[in-house]
């Protein structure tokens, strides 16, 4: 192909009947749809229809780079995306890693890895450059992550690979699953499941070839220029490579806005004893950085002393400090650690497993789920030794874990008695650490992302940080886009979030086009790139449209839209249902879609050249 950045190769794996083949990427494919998330939004609708079972056969897993990937452009050169249906939500899924994976793959030649049918035994798949093989995994099957990589490893006859894999969750189809890359998790949504549904354990990826850029003087320039921008930012250059994300812990508490007791409060008498400062002085072990990335934002850390002390993590990240800690009400830093640790070592996500643990908090504490429905455990928030007990019992599917692995929404149907009303989810992906109900731009970014409850579609760094309002509602609607169009942009170049802080938070830039044509070659406006995140936006959305998806789905959880955040700084925010209203109207206007139905209108379509979803999407008026 005529671009830089790109390996110009699709892998194919056929589990079901052993083919292995490789197609072309073209250079429309990447005028169309930039790489990574694009080209597998686009091959996910082509090849996935409506009604799939996405624990089935048929569904499809993917694994796909962006052209940026295994270059050394600052903190952008290793993220991964897979994308699938996710067993969550029936929904579009994509969900991201760092660590080293996607760079290898791009070395061994393939921009994307497409991960057809079912094996009929455990199988691992090995790539080494060109030669491509699905092996027996019968000796991996029942491991947990950490010990199949090193299996892996040890196999490879200890060669330079990366690896990911499931555990012992994803093998038993646990429905909040995730994928492992070295310590790094794809967590989102269930992927793990899916990969376990396919008895796919690992995928092992050895690559000795380059990635040429388009114009290679103007990348140095550029790279050097970023790196000099990081430096001389506080956040991005000092704040984030000393105490990584947990130091949003502190920050959020002081605005009121920190999930507790399953976000029926929003701040946390004990944040201090979670945050990065006190994980930074009592539990640091050392810095783990993701490839070629200076920032280093992933932090070791050990629990100290009694039952956990022997738990060593590479996290807990911001989200995960929230999700077992102030969200189930718990201190403990070491519980945390050590709950971190095993949901890593299951292939759990720890968002959702944290989320579905507070609930159960939640049900026992108003007496819908007593002691002996919950293997007579004691759910009371703050007891650290439950959510550890838990989080084992999940990733085991035993006992109450079982029906747990399957997510707040069939939890709270199981449990029944209005237990959905304590289930925080958007579209059925549990809700991650970013207050809906303060931050009004937040809540309809969630409320419109495609696959549900993410912070990765909607983000709250600008009105967190005062750039943005962060009590006007009015606008806000109109604002998410912009937001939205710059993360569907990262997204499919696949780049990490953090550099918000270097390219700014709010949309797209003359940085984003600039990073494209130094990578790719392609000469692009932001107007240009503007299209192509709305065209892959609405691919996503009209995948989400074939399974009966419209303006109502664009929802936030019951908690959110009627009980104010009860005290602290921000006591009395929340979103009622007619100002999500008005910022839902703002977002179609803006998006081109209808406001009665949700659905993208006619002219949206043609103007995206999307013709061929027309008669897709209007059929299902
Ligand atoms: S900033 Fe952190 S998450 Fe992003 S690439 Fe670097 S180490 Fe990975």
């Amino acid at each position: 192909m005529k671009y830089g950045g790109y390996a110009g190769k699709i892998l194919r794996v056929d589990l079901s009947s052993n083919r292995i083949s490789t197609e072309k990427v073209s250079d429309e494919m990447a005028e169309l749809y930039l790489g990574g998330n694009g080209f597998a939004a686009k091959i996910l609708f082509d090849e996935v229809p409506a009604g799939t079972d996405p624990l089935g056969e048929n569904n499809k897993l993917l694994f796909f780079t962006g052209p940026v990937t295994g270059t050394n452009m600052p903190v952008c050169g290793s993220r991964l995306v897979v994308v699938t249906k996710s067993p969550l939500n029936n929904r579009f899924l994509d969900s991201y890693a760092g660590g080293e994976f996607a760079a290898y793959m791009k070395y061994a030649g393939f921009d994307g890895i497409v991960i057809e049918g079912k094996a009929s035994e455990p199988v691992y798949l090995w790539i080494d450059d060109d030669t491509v093989e699905i092996r027996k995994a019968d000796t991996l099957w029942g491991k947990k992550t950490y010990e199949t990589q090193n299996e892996l490893r040890k196999m490879a006859g200890d060669r330079d690979i990366a690896t990911a894999c499931i555990g012992p969750a994803g093998e038993k189809l646990a429905r909040i699953a995730c994928i492992l890359t070295g310590v790094h998790a794809a967590g989102r949504g269930g992927v793990g499941a899916v990969m376990g549904s396919k008895n796919l354990k690992a995928i092992a990826v050895r690559g000795t070839k380059g990635v040429e850029v388009a114009d290679l003087e103007a990348f140095r320039l550029f790279s050097r220029e970023i790196r000099g921008r990081i430096s001389a930012n506080a956040g991005t250059g000092t704040g984030l490579p000393t105490f990584g994300t947990a130091a949003v812990v502190e920050v959020n508490n002081k605005l009121g806005m920190l999930g507790t007791n399953n976000y029926q409060k929003e701040e946390f008498e004990h944040a201090d004893l979670i945050g990065g400062k006190y994980l930074k002085e009592n539990c640091f072990v050392a810095n783990d950085a993701c490839f070629g990335c200076s920032i280093a934002c992933a932090k070791v850390n050990k629990a100290r002393e009694g039952k956990y002390q022997n738990y060593l993590t590479v996290g807990p990240e911001y989200e995960t400090l929230f999700s077992l800690g102030s969200n189930c009400g718990i201190s403990s830093i070491d519980a945390i650690i050590a709950g971190d640790r095993l949901c890593d070592e299951y292939g759990i996500d720890t968002i959702s497993g944290g989320s579905v643990i507070s609930m159960a908090m939640e049900c026992s504490e108003k007496g819908l789920l007593d002691p002996d429905s919950a293997d007579g455990l004691d759910l009371s928030f703050g007891n650290h030794e439950a959510m550890v007990e838990l989080v084992r019992k999940i990733g085991e599917r035993e006992g109450i874990g079982w029906i747990m692995g399957e997510g707040t929404v069939r939890f709270a149907e199981h449990l029944g008695k209005g237990a959905d009303k304590f289930a925080i989810h958007v579209k059925g992906l549990e809700v991650p650490a970013h207050s809906a109900r303060g931050l009004p731009g937040m809540a309809i970014g969630y409320a419109t992302s495609n696959r549900g409850g993410t912070h990765q579609d909607g983000r709250p760094t600008a009105e967190r940080a005062g750039i943005v309002d962060p009590a006007t509602t009015e606008g806000k609607g109109t604002y998410e886009v912009q937001v939205q169009r710059m993360t569907t942009f990262m997204d499919s170049m696949v780049m990490c979030r953090m550099l918000e802080g270097i390219f700014g938070p709010v949309g797209l830039t003359e940085d984003h086009a600039r990073l494209v044509k130094v990578v790719t070659g392609m000469d692009l406006s932001i107007g240009n790139l503007k299209d192509i995140a709305d065209r892959i936006y609405i691919l996503e959305r009209a995948t989400n449209i074939r399974e009966g998806e419209n303006r109502s789905s664009d929802t936030l959880p019951w908690r959110f839209m009627n009980e104010p955040i009860p005290s602290g700084p921000s006591k009395g925010k929340y979103i009622p249902e007619n100002v999500l209203n008005m910022m839902l109207d703002e977002t179609y206007e803006e998006r081109g879609w209808d406001k009665k139905t949700g659905l993208p209108l006619r002219e949206t379509l043609e103007r995206l050249k999307l013709v061929d979803l027309v008669q897709e999407i209007h059929e299902q008026k």
